[in-house]
């Protein structure tokens, strides 16, 4: 069975076509500037060429359709017609607390999905644009939609209720919901795989380090708690965002700087983090760099975020005991054996015991320690685009 998966941005479209007896690529592309001049599709047919398609795209429905043409053109498609997609798998950012599980869409999801604009005003929109043009075009394909925020939903209410007035969580959901989620579920899974144990008896760390970061922690599978919260601002220091800061600071920069709440949101969301730490830029690779050549406020920004992720992995360790496995993904945790060093340094006190040479690896799995009684520490590239195409296969078989 081959499976489309689709993940909308508000300008993006990004796709890959999966093969799912063998679960084999069989194309991948985005689409870049949706509704913006100068928009195009840059598609690669696995074992060809790629090629980049340059036309005007008004909306997510006609860049859905140059994709479809892609995939079965003659020269550079992959399959001979739509019959051989037999379902589509929809990244959807927020799911809220009404889905805990991918879902197999129809017109009571859609509208639930809806629902959800309200907590994710700048993700929902887009992968709703995604759906509702997959359906047009694909009016008789299964379509599935899977939740960043779903994986989560077993975050126990202690962990997940902030310490704000109760009526708050009742009359507007806030809480903590979690992001990454497919990414944790996917990485912790395969962990387990890897070290060929079952993940009912694991506690797992699962570092999502990308430009946008979180921390999970995963208890017999399960979600238990991570680092992002009501939004992703949450938690770990990230490319540009501030995660935890003391909430008193935003009034009082609001006053002193004659910030409105858009300005202060931006502030925190785009100016923050790392770039806003160094004065340089959100990219680890400038970071390192910078920092090798003695630019201090590089190097405090890499020891910022490195120990913010340390704490929560200490945080985690005490809230599940100990840890079993520890993970790292996503651009920077898979490809930065420098920040891997710097969490793992002073974790040896919890069983955290990084082995130097085995570190120096970038962008592939790997086990980074020998020492099998202490936690074992592993990097995972992330797939996301299969935990989809996986979920949306379990719910079209049934
Ligand atoms: P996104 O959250 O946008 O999906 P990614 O997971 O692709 O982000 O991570 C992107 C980040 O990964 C880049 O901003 C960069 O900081 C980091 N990165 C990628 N390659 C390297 C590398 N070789 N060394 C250090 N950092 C890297």
């Amino acid at each position: 069975m081959n499976i489309l998966v689709i993940n909308c941005g508000s300008s993006s479209l990004k796709y890959q076509l999966i093969n799912m007896d063998g679960e084999e690529l069989l194309a991948k592309g985005l689409v870049e500037r949706i509704g913006i001049e100068g928009s195009r599709v840059k598609h690669t047919t696995i074992g060809k060429d790629e090629v980049i398609i340059e036309e005007p795209m008004k909306d997510h429905k006609r860049a859905l359709e140059l994709v479809l043409n892609a995939l079965v053109d003659s020269n550079h498609g992959a399959i001979k017609s739509m019959d051989e997609i037999q379902a589509v798998g929809h990244r959807v950012v927020h799911g809220g607390e009404k889905f805990a599980n991918s879902v197999i869409i129809d017109d009571e999801v859609m509208d639930a999905i809806r629902e959800c604009i309200e907590l994710a005003p700048l993700h929902n929109p887009p992968n709703i644009m995604g759906i509702e043009a997959c359906r047009e075009l694909m009016e008789d394909t299964p379509m599935v939609a899977v939740f960043d925020t779903a994986f989560h939903q077993t975050i126990p209410e202690d962990n997940y209720i902030y310490p704000l007035p109760y009526e708050l969580y009742e009359k507007y959901g806030i809480r903590k919901y979690g992001f990454h989620g497919t990414s944790h579920k996917y990485v912790s899974q395969r962990a387990a795989e890897i070290l060929g144990k079952p993940i009912e008896e694991l506690n797992i760390v699962t570092c999502h380090l990308g430009n946008g970061a979180s921390v999970c922690a995963v208890q017999g599978g399960k979600s238990i708690d991570t680092s992002m919260g009501f939004t992703p601002l949450e938690g770990l220091a990230m490319g540009t965002r501030s995660g935890d800061v003391d909430p008193a600071v935003i009034p009082f920069i609001m006053e002193k700087e004659g910030l409105t709440f858009d300005e202060v949101n931006d502030l925190l969301n785009k100016k923050s983090g790392v770039l806003g730490v160094s004065g340089l830029s959100s990219d680890f690779r400038d970071l390192e760099e910078a920092a090798a050549d003695g630019n201090k406020r590089a190097l405090l920004a890499l020891k910022i975020f490195c120990n913010r992720v340390k704490k929560y992995i200490g945080a985690y360790a005490a809230l599940m005991c100990n840890i079993d496995v520890l993970v790292f993904t996503a651009g920077i945790g898979e490809n930065s054996p420098a920040v891997r060093e710097h969490i793992c340094e002073g974790l040896e006190c919890i069983n955290i015991k990084l082995d130097k040479e085995l570190n120096q690896v970038r962008g592939k799995e790997a086990i980074l320690n020998k020492d099998l009684t202490s936690t074992a520490i592993l990097v995972i590239p992330t797939n996301e685009e299969l935990m989809i195409a996986r979920e949306t296969l379990e719910l079209v078989k049934k």
